[in-house]
């Protein structure tokens, strides 16, 4: 395929949208320079690759298809079923799954279906069976108050948000930490490290129905095999939430006890972090949890996206491709190199390192909050997020802690050399940024001061890093 025909699809997509408001065009085409310009260091971020973006725009869109494959709530889904069909025998195979449902709309819709599914399938509830096997309107007023009490209160054990877990593991606010009587494992305060005996007397003690595996910021590899082993101990269902390293799982970084797919009862996941697809979640899980796994839409979820599915299929296929294995690996060197780079020059990084996609810095060292640091990074042209640390101080609005991942950048090619210049870019910005005070003299978590000219400097010293390394090499919207 010529590389002309990317810039024709995109440059014809343009003019076709242009031509009914252009202003939506012209937002389209600047968000590509703004990701084409900025160093994107967001953990959880990507760059998709042209067939995967160009199978979401087009008349799969239209398509309503409740049900699953074959089985559907409405007619005419045979080209629904095709895509749907092809994107789940994609994601068998690449992690190595039994069973894989390919419709939730984001990671947190997913994690919603393997609740239900896994309170379906475990939960002793006799209303709950009586509504399953008979029709619903047999059952009475009392039956619906205990299938209520029965549902409502089982007991999950996740990873606490501020040692990385996703708030969507049982954190307070979130639904999960209301339905759910929740709770939560941290890390060791010395080593920053997952300690499994704690976790195993937590889970002792709970006895959680759901034990939950899975981060969003935690910088280590989790062993899966000790975690399943602890679930199998109390009788829990053991699930993995890998949203943000599905693609070092795809591409055969994380194997053996590493891997979470031969483990768990169910894992979820999103497809557009280290995996590279479209915007979009997954279910994988064992034969037995299949069935309620594949009620998801309409139970927890609304109408599958068939032109994001299609999409899925697209990028799936993708991830089964040898340079994938070895774009996950460079996930890893570069996230390493990081790492070293920002060590090297002096700074306190959680757990003292890395062996995944991310660095997580704890910049109280440089006297900021997560939130001064991420704002003076940003005005330098460099993109990232701020995060609790373990413990935070600062809360989880201010933090101390700066999140930085490799998945996007590796995807446009930068390496390891690059990494150690993208450390000194970090730390330079870091010593140069100093905290402000509040109009009472008392410490801002949010001013700061950073010389707009310094700024300004590192921000083209970026984007020369960036300027061998072009973002969608064939596409020329000009
Ligand atoms: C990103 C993430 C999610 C949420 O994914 P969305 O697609 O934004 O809904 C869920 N779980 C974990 C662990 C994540 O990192």
């Amino acid at each position: 395929m010529s590389r002309n025909a990317e810039s024709t699809a995109f440059r014809s997509a343009l003019e076709v949208i242009r031509a009914v408001e252009p202003r939506v065009a012209d937002a389209i085409g600047a968000e590509l320079t703004d990701q084409r310009e900025s160093l994107k260091l967001i953990a959880s971020e990507n760059y998709a690759s042209p067939a995967t973006l160009l199978a979401m725009g087009n008349w799969f869109s239209d398509k309503y298809a409740e049900g699953t494959v074959g089985r559907r709530f409405y007619a005419g889904c045979q080209n629904v079923d095709t895509v749907e069909a092809l994107a789940a025998e994609h994601a068998r195979e690449l992690f190595g799954a039994a069973h894989a449902y390919v419709q939730p709309h984001s990671g947190i819709d997913a994690n919603l279906v393997a609740f239900w599914a896994v309170l379906a399938d475990r939960v002793e509830s006799p209303a709950l069976k009586k509504a399953q096997v008979r029709q619903v309107n047999d059952l009475t007023e009392a039956d619906w108050f205990a299938l209520r009490r029965e549902l409502g209160n089982q007991r999950m054990l996740g990873m606490s948000l501020d040692a990385g877990g996703h708030l969507t593991h049982g954190f307070r606010p979130n639904i999960s930490g209301k339905m759910f009587d929740q709770r939560s494992y941290g890390t060791d305060p010395a080593t920053g490290l997952i300690d499994y005996d704690r976790v195993a007397e937590a889970a002792r003690e709970f006895k959680p129905l759901i034990l939950v595996g899975g981060y969003s910021a935690y910088p280590r590899k989790v062993n899966f095999r000790i975690l399943r082993e602890i679930a199998d101990s109390v009788g829990a269902t053991f699930m993995v939430d890998m949203a943000h390293f599905a693609g070092l799982v795809a591409g055969k970084v994380f194997t053996g006890d590493f891997d979470p797919v031969p483990h768990a009862h169910i894992v979820t996941t999103t497809t557009h972090k280290s995996l590279r697809g479209p915007r979009g979640g997954m279910v994988l899980c064992q034969p037995e949890l299949a069935d309620q796994v594949d009620r998801g839409c309409p139970m927890v979820l609304g109408g599958p996206l068939p032109h994001v599915m299609a999409a899925k299929a697209v990028a799936l296929a993708e991830a089964r491709r040898p340079d994938f294995a070895d774009y996950a690996q460079r996930i890893v060197d570069n996230a390493r190199a990081l790492a070293e780079g920002l060590l090297s020059r002096g700074a306190t990084l959680v757990t003292g390192g890395t062996d995944n996609h991310l660095v997580l810095i704890d910049v109280s060292g440089y006297g900021l909050t997560g939130r001064q640091a991420e704002q003076a990074l940003l005005d330098s042209g460099i993109v990232t997020n701020r995060n609790s640390v373990p413990q935070d101080p600062n809360g989880a609005w201010y933090t101390s802690g700066i999140r930085v991942g490799t998945p996007a950048l590796t995807t446009r090619g930068l390496g390891t050399a690059e990494m150690d210049q993208t450390a000194e870019l970090i730390h330079t910005v870091l010593t140069q940024t100093t905290a402000g005070a509040n109009a009472d003299g008392t410490p801002s978590k949010a001013k700061y001061t950073l010389d707009a000219g310094l700024a300004d400097k590192i921000a083209r010293q970026a984007t020369d890093l960036l300027a061998t390394y072009p973002l969608y090499p064939g596409i020329d919207l000009s």
